[in-house]
C-alpha cells in the first residue's frame, strides 16, 4: 500500500507535458524559438528570411515538427539544430508557473514522468527554473524518441508504445496531461487515460474533443479525479 491508500500496482502513473502544460511557454519561450529556427534554416540552407519563415511553419504544419522536415529533406542533424535553436540565453528569468500548480504536481501521488518533444537540456533548464528538477522519475525528451532510426515526436502512437514498454509502464494505469488535442488522440488510442490542460491555450474551446478523458485548468483538479480513479469517459 502507498501512503493514499490506494495499493501500488493499481495508482496511476503520471505522464506531463511541459511547455504549456506546466508553464506558459507562448510569451516566454514560443515566439524566441520560432525567431531562432528561422535563423538557423537561413544560415544552413541559405535562403531568404521569408524563405525560411514559411518553411519552418511548412514543416511544422506537415511533421508536427520543424526538425523531422529539416531532417528528411536537408540533411539536418538533429543535434546540432536543437542545440542551437534552444540556447534562448536568459530564458529562465521569462518562465513562470503558478505556485499552486507547482504544490499540487509535487504532492500528486504516484509516479511522475514528464513527456515532451523538446530536448532534454532544455526540458532540464526548465524544470531547473520552476523548481521541479527533483518531481519527475525521468525525463522522456525528443533524443529517446527514435524509433528503427527515425525521430517519431508526439503524437506518434508507435514511439509511445516503445518508451512505455523501455520504461515498463502499464498503458491502462498511464494518464497523459498534455495542451495538445492531437497527442492526447493517439496516446488515447493506445488505451492511455488523457487530461486536456486549458490553462494556456490561447482561444477558449467549448466541448470535449474524442480522445480527452477530463479536461481541466489548474493541475489541483487531477488529485480528486486521481481519487476517482481516474474516471474515463
Ligand atoms: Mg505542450
Amino acid at each position: 500500500m502507498s501512503r493514499t491508500g490506494v495499493k501500488r500496482s493499481e495508482e496511476l502513473i503520471w505522464l506531463f507535458d511541459l511547455d504549456n502544460t506546466l508553464h506558459d511557454a507562448s510569451g516566454a519561450v514560443f515566439w524566441r524559438l520560432n525567431g531562432s529556427m528561422t535563423d538557423y534554416i537561413e544560415q544552413h540552407l541559405a535562403v531568404s528570411r521569408q524563405e525560411a519563415d514559411e518553411l519552418r511553419a511548412h514543416y511544422w504544419r506537415r511533421y508536427g515538427a520543424t526538425l523531422l522536415g529539416l531532417e528528411r529533406h536537408h540533411g539536418i542533424r538533429a543535434a546540432h539544430f536543437l542545440a542551437q535553436t534552444h540556447a534562448l540565453p536568459d530564458m529562465e528569468a521569462h518562465l513562470h508557473m503558478p505556485a499552486s500548480d507547482r504544490a499540487a504536481l509535487m504532492r500528486l501521488p504516484g509516479r511522475k514522468f514528464l513527456l515532451t518533444n523538446a530536448p532534454a537540456e532544455y526540458a532540464k533548464r526548465v524544470l531547473t527554473a520552476l523548481d521541479l528538477a527533483s518531481c519527475f522519475e525521468a525525463v522522456i525528451s525528443i533524443e529517446g524518441m527514435r524509433t528503427f532510426g527515425d525521430l517519431r515526436p508526439k503524437p506518434d502512437t508507435r514511439m509511445l508504445r516503445i518508451v512505455l514498454a523501455r520504461h515498463k509502464l502499464p498503458r491502462a494505469r498511464c494518464v497523459l496531461i498534455e495542451d495538445t488535442v492531437a497527442n492526447l488522440k493517439s496516446a488515447r488510442r493506445l488505451g492511455l487515460r488523457t487530461v486536456w490542460m486549458q490553462r494556456y491555450l490561447q482561444h477558449q474551446l467549448h466541448g470535449r474533443p474524442q480522445g480527452v478523458c477530463v479536461k481541466i485548468k489548474k493541475l489541483r483538479a487531477l488529485h480528486a479525479w486521481g481519487k476517482q480513479g481516474g474516471r474515463q469517459r
